[in-house]
C-alpha cells in the first residue's frame, strides 16, 4: 500500500504531519483543445522538473520580447501527466489518515475550463479523484477488515450564492450549516448515503453533477458557478476488542470550485455579477483562513480564524483547522487567449504555496536544480526578501 510514492512525497507528508506545512500544493495544466490550437497554438505554459511552471505572455504588438515568469510548487503537473499520477501524488497519502480517523480536504482550484472538473470528477474511462479515492478506500478497507468494521457514506452539495444546496436530494431546499458540539460541522437535513461500491457512487456522483447550478456566461459555456463538495465519511470500529470499541470518524472532502475568475472578466451583469461577488467571497474567505491558520500553526497560539466569513469555509472549518490535510489542485490552461486568468490564479497559488513554505523550504526545493535553474533560484531569493 502506498509503495508507488516517491520519495519526495514522503518527504512532504512527513512535514505535514509534523505541521511544518498546512498545505500541498501542486499546480495542472491542461493541454490545449483542438480548436484553442486552431486559434492560436502558442502555449503560455511549460512544466519543468515536475515542480517548476514557466508562465511567458503571449508576443503581440506592444511586448515584442517575451515575458516570463516562474513559480516552483511541491508538484507541477504538464498536459501528459495521467489522472493516474495525478490521484497517487495529491491524494492517495491522505487516505490513511482518512481511514484512521483524520480528516482531509483537496480542492480543485483556478478558472473556468481549466480543468477542475475534468481533475475532481473526471471523465468515462478517465476516472477523476473522486471517484479514484473511492475506488483505493474500498480496497484499504477489504484489507482492513478482519480487524475493523468499516462504513462509509458520502453527502454530495453546491454551494451556489452563498447558498447551500443537496446535490443527491436536491428537494431538500436551502439547507443550514450548523456546529454541533459533538458531531463537529453538520448540515441539516442533508442526506447521508451509505455507500457500498465504487458503481453506486460513481451514479450518484453523475446524478449530482447533473443537478449543479451552471449558466452560460460569456467566458464559457457550461462554466460552474458554484462550489461542489464531496464529502465521504469513513466510520469504523475495532473488532474483538472485549467491552470497549475504538470508534473513529474520518471525513475527506474533495472540492471541485467555482471558476475564480473575476466577474469583471465575464463581462455579467445583474445576477451573474452578484454570484461573481459570492464566488469570490468564498474563495476569498478560503485564502484567508488557510492564511490565518498558518500564522496560528507558526506562532503555536490560538488565533482568530474567519470561517464565518463565507458558507465554504464555514463547512470545512472542521476539515481545514485541527489535524487536517489540506491540498490544493490548482488548474491552469496553457491557451493565449486566458493568460490573464492563468497569470493571476498562478499568483494566487503561489501564495498559498508561501503560507506553507517558509522561506527556507523554498530555497532548499529549488537548489536541487541548481546547476540548470540559476536564474530562477535568484528570482525565488527576491521574493522571499521581499515577503
Ligand atoms: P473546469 O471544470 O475547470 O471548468 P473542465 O474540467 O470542464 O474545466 O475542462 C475543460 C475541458 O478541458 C474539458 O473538455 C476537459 O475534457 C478538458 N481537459 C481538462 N483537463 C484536461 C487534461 N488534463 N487532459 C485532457 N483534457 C482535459
Ligand atoms: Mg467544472
Amino acid at each position: 500500500l502506498g509503495s508507488d510514492q516517491e520519495p519526495e512525497t514522503t518527504e512532504l507528508i512527513s512535514n505535514m504531519h509534523q505541521g511544518v506545512s498546512n498545505i500541498l500544493v501542486a499546480v495542472r495544466c491542461r493541454p490545449l483543445t483542438k480548436k484553442e490550437k486552431e486559434v492560436d497554438d502558442f502555449k503560455t505554459v511549460q512544466i519543468l522538473d515536475g515542480k517548476l511552471v514557466i508562465i511567458t505572455e503571449p508576443p503581440g504588438p506592444v511586448n515584442k520580447r517575451l515575458n516570463e515568469k516562474k513559480y516552483a510548487f511541491d508538484f507541477a503537473f504538464g498536459e501528459n501527466v495521467s489522472q493516474q499520477e495525478v490521484f497517487n501524488k495529491t491524494t492517495m497519502f491522505l487516505l490513511e489518515g482518512v481511514l484512521s480517523g483524520y480528516n482531509a480536504t483537496v480542492f480543485a482550484y483556478g478558472p473556468t475550463g481549466a480543468g477542475k472538473t475534468y481533475t475532481m470528477l473526471g471523465e468515462v474511462d478517465k476516472l477523476g479523484i473522486m471517484l479514484m479515492s473511492f475506488i483505493e478506500l474500498f480496497t484499504r478497507i477489504e484489507v482492513l477488515s478482519n480487524e475493523r468494521e468499516y462504513q462509509v457514506k458520502i453527502s454530495y452539495l453546491e454551494i451556489y450564492n452563498e447558498i447551500v444546496r443537496d446535490l443527491i436530494s436536491p428537494s431538500s431546499g436551502y439547507l443550514d450549516i450548523r456546529e454541533d458540539p459533538d458531531k463537529g460541522i453538520t448540515v441539516s437535513g442533508l442526506s447521508e448515503l451509505v455507500a457500498t461500491s465504487p458503481q453506486e457512487v460513481i451514479e450518484c456522483l453523475r446524478l449530482g453533477n447533473k443537478r449543479r447550478t451552471c449558466e452560460p456566461t460569456e467566458a464559457n459555456q457550461t462554466s460552474s458557478r458554484s462550489h461542489a463538495v464531496l464529502q465521504i465519511l469513513v466510520e469504523y470500529r475495532e473488532k474483538n476488542t472485549g467491552i470497549e470499541t475504538e470508534k473513529a470518524t474520518g471525513k475527506l472532502s474533495l472540492i471541485d470550485l467555482a471558476g475564480s475568475e473575476r466577474a469583471a472578466n465575464t463581462k455579467n451583469r445583474g445576477i451573474r455579477l452578484i454570484e461573481g461577488a459570492n464566488i469570490n467571497r468564498s474563495l476569498l474567505a478560503l485564502g484567508n483562513c488557510i492564511n490565518a491558520l498558518y500564522e496560528a500553526n507558526l506562532k503555536g497560539t490560538k488565533t482568530y480564524i474567519p470561517y464565518r466569513d463565507s458558507k465554504l469555509t464555514r463547512l470545512l472549518k472542521d476539515s481545514l483547522g485541527g489535524n487536517c490535510r489540506t491540498v490544493m489542485i490548482v488548474c491552469i490552461s496553457p491557451f493565449a487567449m486566458f493568460y490573464d486568468d492563468t497569470h493571476n490564479t498562478l499568483k494566487y497559488a503561489n501564495r498559498a504555496k508561501n503560507i506553507k513554505t517558509s522561506s527556507e523550504r523554498n530555497v532548499v526545493n529549488v537548489t536541487y536544480h541548481i546547476s540548470k535553474y540559476k536564474d530562477i533560484i535568484n528570482d525565488l531569493r527576491k521574493e522571499v526578501l521581499e515577503l
